[in-house]
Parts: C-alpha cells; sequence; structure tokens
C-alpha cells in the first residue's frame, strides 16, 4: 500500500481564503484590521524566523502585525506592566508571548496574565479549562493540535472508537490533542498517550489504528513501528545535517556551512509504504498551523465586536 499524502499546503489555503474573507468583511462593515501584538524577549534567532513567516502570512490575509521586541534583562514587573498595557489598548485584538522566554521570567504567570479574549495562542487557563470542559462553541483552541485534527478531518475516516496513539505529551501539541480527540461523548478515539518514560514504544504505535508523533526526533518512528494502513500524523520539525554517500557532511560552497533539510519524526520514505494516509515534513502539520493561529485570531475579533460565531468543531 502506498499511502495518501495529506498535503497540509491545501488545506492551509482554504483555511487561509476563509479567513481572509471574513477578515474582508470586517474591514468593510467595521473599518478594522485586527492587530495582534507579538512580542519576543531577548535575542533568539529560531523565533525570529518563526515570528517573520508569520508576519508575512497574517499581512497575506489581512492581519496586522507588532513585532515588541524586548530586552532579555527585563524585569518580570516590566513584562507584566506591557502584558497590562497591551489588555487595555483597544487598537490590539490579540497578544502572543513568544516562547522561550529567559529563565528568570515566570512564564507561566505572564502566559495567564493576557485577557482570555487576547489569548490568540490559547494558553491562558481560562481557554486551556473550556478545552477541557469541551465547551462549545470554542472559539480558540491550540494551533498546532487544531491542525492535526484537520488533518484527520481531510482523510474523512470515522475516529469513533479507533485506537489512536499520540507520541509527546507537551502543553502545545500531546496534551491539548488527548483533549480534543475526547471532547464527544459518544464518537470520541479510544487515545494512548506515550512519552519519554514509555518503556517499548511500539508495542503501542504498532497497534495504532491513527499514530500521531509530535516529538522532535527524525526518524524516531520506523516502518516496523506502524501498523499496516495506519494514519500516520507528524508534528516533528527536525533540522538534519545533509551526508554524502560515504557518510560525510555536505558542504555549501556558498556559505561555507553543511547543507542541511527539515524531516519530521517519521521515516517518511518507508511508513508511507504502510501507512494509508500520511503528513508530510515539511508541507503537512506547520503550514495548517499558522492559518488556525489566524482564525483563532479571527474568532477572537468577532467576539470583540459581538459577532455571531460558529467556533472550531472537533467532531462534525
Ligand atoms: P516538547 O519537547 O515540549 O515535547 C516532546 C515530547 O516528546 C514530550 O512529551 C516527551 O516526553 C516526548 N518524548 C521525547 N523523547 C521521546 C521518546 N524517545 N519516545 C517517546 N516520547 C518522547 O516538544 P513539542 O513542543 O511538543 O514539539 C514536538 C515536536 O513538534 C518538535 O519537533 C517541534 O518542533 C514540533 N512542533 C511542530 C509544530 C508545527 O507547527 N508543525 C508546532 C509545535 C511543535
Amino acid at each position: 500500500m502506498v499511502a495518501q499524502i495529506i498535503d497540509g499546503i491545501k488545506i492551509a489555503e482554504r483555511i487561509k481564503t476563509e479567513v481572509k474573507d471574513e477578515l474582508l468583511y470586517i474591514k468593510n462593515r467595521f473599518n478594522l484590521i485586527p492587530k495582534v501584538v507579538s512580542i519576543i524577549v531577548g535575542e533568539n534567532p529560531a523565533t525570529e524566523i518563526y515570528v517573520n513567516n508569520q508576519c508575512k502570512i497574517c499581512n497575506e490575509i489581512g492581519i496586522n502585525v507588532e513585532v515588541v521586541k524586548i530586552n532579555k534583562n527585563t524585569t518580570q514587573q516590566e513584562l507584566e506592566n506591557k502584558i497590562i498595557q497591551f489588555n487595555e489598548d483597544e487598537s490590539i485584538n490579540a497578544i502572543m508571548l513568544n516562547l522561550p522566554l529567559p529563565p528568570h521570567l515566570n512564564q507561566r504567570k505572564l502566559q495567564n496574565m493576557i485577557l482570555p479574549i487576547k489569548d490568540i495562542e490559547s494558553v491562558t487557563a481560562e481557554n486551556l479549562g473550556k478545552l477541557f470542559y469541551a465547551e462549545t462553541p470554542l472559539v480558540v483552541a491550540p494551533c498546532t493540535a487544531l491542525a492535526v485534527i484537520e488533518c484527520l478531518k481531510e482523510t474523512k475516516i470515522e475516529l469513533k472508537g479507533k485506537h489512536t496513539v499520540i507520541v509527546g505529551h507537551s502543553e502545545i501539541v500531546g496534551k491539548p490533542i488527548l483533549l480534543m480527540l475526547l471532547s464527544s461523548l459518544l464518537n470520541s478515539p479510544t487515545p494512548t498517550v506515550c512519552h519519554i518514560a514509555t518503556k517499548n514504544l511500539i508495542e503501542y504505535t504498532k497497534l495504532a489504528e491513527i499514530l500521531i508523533v509530535a516529538v522532535g526526533k527524525p526518524n524516531l518512528i520506523t516502518e516496523d513501528m506502524v501498523k499496516d494502513n495506519a494514519v500516520v500524523i507528524d508534528v516533528g520539525i527536525n533540522r538534519i545535517k545533509l551526508l554524502d554517500k560515504n557518510g560525510r557532511e555536505i558542504i555549501d560552497e556558498k556559505t561555507g556551512k553543511p547543507k542541511t533539510k527539515i524531516v519530521g519524526d517519521v521515516d517518511f520514505e518507508n511508513v508511507s509504504k504502510k501507512a494509508s494516509y500520511i503528513t508530510p515534513v515539511p508541507g503537512g502539520i506547520g503550514p495548517i498551523t499558522t492559518c488556525i493561529l489566524a482564525k483563532n485570531l479571527l474568532n477572537l475579533t468577532k467576539i470583540q465586536l459581538n459577532l455571531p460565531i460558529e467556533g472550531y468543531k472537533i467532531f462534525s
């Protein structure tokens, strides 16, 4: 069997178009272009690349992004004051606090200072609590977890009762996916969560009809670990060095640095021969995640404007 590729770029384009149309309506009716403040504390090249990419996509969709760079030596109090200022500023519709923060700052406290109605990444206890309670309509939720749900929907497979293994239990990916999958009383799949302390990972993954992997280790999931016809969703993003046939690094003549490429956590080439559906990396979860961020902003803006909102449906 050769797996069907779940095309993240196509799904992302669809979400982008939906969000763009609704933002255009808001612009015409309220003369408003929603604005998100993206806070970066200290210098972190990976964060800057991530934020630049977000700015590009948000601008394309019709969202203003203001990047606020704050010195790494800022105090907890100074940063709290900034968040209070952004909460009170009516021209700001959403606030994003980019991670990681310098270790002297209390991340959890700062995240929870963001007003839930401006919490674009769904990091506050209030918004995560709504996910826990499976409250509807679900206005915002963690973007990567929702991107995984979008991919599962794309396959049109029935989730009900399916043995689903999630590898990785982080707060931004594994745990919210679990809550989303359990949000139906009658139609949920049957999830198992594996993590760093799981003994003999293969025993679990081999039984998975749906396998979701969010770890950050290239080639963690090999063909022998996957059940025939499984649906495989790869959330991992890893940059690896390209090697020649003798196992030596290939050096880029222009930069003098080793050539690299992005891969997921799954051995795509071999697993795709066994799975029924699979997400590629790049081109899978990544592009969808950014568009969901824009959709979170749209939903928050609609609530702020007292417009009706449909919210996310995990089970249609
Ligand atoms: P994290 O480091 O917070 O969590 C990693 C998880 O993997 C933990 O639950 C840990 O217990 C588990 N783990 C580690 N080693 C393991 C092993 N050998 N076997 C089983 N479980 C193991 O990471 P994260 O923030 O959840 O991100 C995970 C991956 O997903 C990373 O590669 C990250 O870059 C990627 N990611 C992608 C997107 C996207 O939009 N595509 C968004 C967020 C994260």
